[in-house]
């Protein structure tokens, strides 16, 4: 451990990235510094938590959701264990095919080797409880889950006010200068700064050259008159129950204005998808409407790494609509980068867009 450093390495940002990578970076013996404006636009504060392997309407499965899985299941028990609270709860999801062409895609996927653990079986129409979204039938899903990222946020935060590692406040990347000895900030010598500002990462002048494609959400927690079923129901459109009467209602997907404000629309949108997915009849009563921004990538996998130019500048971002599966390992991974100098795994390493860097 280098002596001239106050701080191995600096996190900017405590969404679910930063907090992570921080917890890990701390547990391996690292001197970490995590910085937050502490404002209320993270994506993690306002996501639904739900962790699916085989998503989307084609039901393809994240190539790497095997070690995603492990290393999320694991992580999580291991935040709960040592911060004395349950974060993550496995959770049953029942799909109903939107279209009759999704049938087809189950069956080819349901006979290959590797979608065996999360495609279970199949039902009729008429063996499901008639809920006007339910057409085709559809089929149980395994795998899935639920982590209380609000929670784990928390008590994260709460854990590094409590061993002095944490600032909370606006980091500007222009306050940070390369000298001999490390990186310079707030008159602090450092290793490694790491950008995990979820989608504000765009404007990071170290990381601009990355392709983002990012999206906005918004998602109803709700309070419905009957009971809930035990699994989340989905069609693309989701309902997650939270235990009692209270669900939560997702999501929309929007490309064009990237803010935190909600609307009357889509509230609708998910209002009705909810009834479609709980049966007609249904009463919801509204209890809290979030928006957020999603860092989506054009190749749909991570940024992860350090500038190509700058030493010791990193970014850990770009989790898209998956972060609760994706961030545990990919986290791992950048920890023993950071100790190790270990590779990362190419489909997140930030150098498959060099040329772009090379290019402006
Ligand atoms: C509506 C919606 C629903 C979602 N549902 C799910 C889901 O069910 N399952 C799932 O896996 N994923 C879901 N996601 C995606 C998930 O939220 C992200 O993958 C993940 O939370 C990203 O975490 P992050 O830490 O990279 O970014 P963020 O959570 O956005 O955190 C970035 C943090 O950095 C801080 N910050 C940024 N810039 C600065 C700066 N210059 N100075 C100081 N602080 C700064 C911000 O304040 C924030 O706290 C959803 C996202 C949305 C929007």
């Amino acid at each position: 451990m280098n002596q001239e450093l106050d701080f191995d390495c600096l996190v900017v940002g405590q969404g679910l990235a930063g907090s992570i990578l921080s917890w890990l970076l701390h547990k391996h013996g690292q001197r970490v510094l995590v910085v937050d404006r502490g404002s209320k636009e993270s994506a993690s504060a306002i996501a639904a938590g739900i962790i699916n392997p085989v998503a989307g309407r084609r039901l393809v499965k994240y190539p790497q959701a095997e070690a995603c899985l492990e290393h999320a299941r694991s992580l999580y028990a291991d935040l709960g264990h040592d911060l004395g609270q349950t974060f993550y709860r496995e959770q049953p999801m029942t799909r109903l095919f939107d279209r009759p062409e999704q049938q087809e895609t189950w069956a080819k996927r349901k006979g290959a080797k590797d979608y065996q653990t999360y495609l279970g079986s199949r039902f009729e129409r008429e063996q499901y409880s008639p809920v006007p979204a339910n057409q085709f039938g559809g089929f149980y899903q395994h795998g899935c889950g639920h982590l209380d990222t609000r929670g784990l946020l928390a008590a994260l935060r709460k854990f590094f006010r409590s061993i002095n590692c944490l600032t909370e406040r606006d980091f500007s990347w222009h306050h940070v200068s390369t000298t001999q000895d490390g990186l310079k900030w707030n008159g602090y010598t450092i290793k490694h700064v790491i950008s995990c500002e979820g989608f504000r990462s765009r404007n990071n002048p170290y990381f601009s050259w990355l392709p983002y494609q990012c999206s906005k959400g918004e998602i109803l927690t709700l309070e419905s008159d009957r009971h809930l079923p035990d699994s989340m129901v989905s069609n693309g459109k989701w309902v997650l129950p939270l235990g009692g009467n209270l669900l939560r209602a997702g999501a929309t997907y929007q490309w064009q204005t990237l803010d935190s404000l909600i609307s009357t629309e889509a509230e609708a949108t998910l209002r009705s998808a909810a009834i479609e997915l709980l049966g007609t009849g249904t009463h919801l009563t509204l209890h809290e409407h979030v928006a957020g921004v999603r860092a989506g990538t054009r190749d749909k996998h991570p940024f992860a790494g350090f500038h190509p130019a700058v030493t010791g500048i990193g970014i850990f971002g770009g989790f898209g609509s998956r972060g609760v599966l994706t961030i545990p390992y990919y986290a791992d991974c950048f920890v023993q980068l950071v100790l190790d100098d270990n590779p990362l795994p190419g489909e997140i390493d930030i150098a498959r867009y060099l040329d772009r860097y090379a290019t402006g």
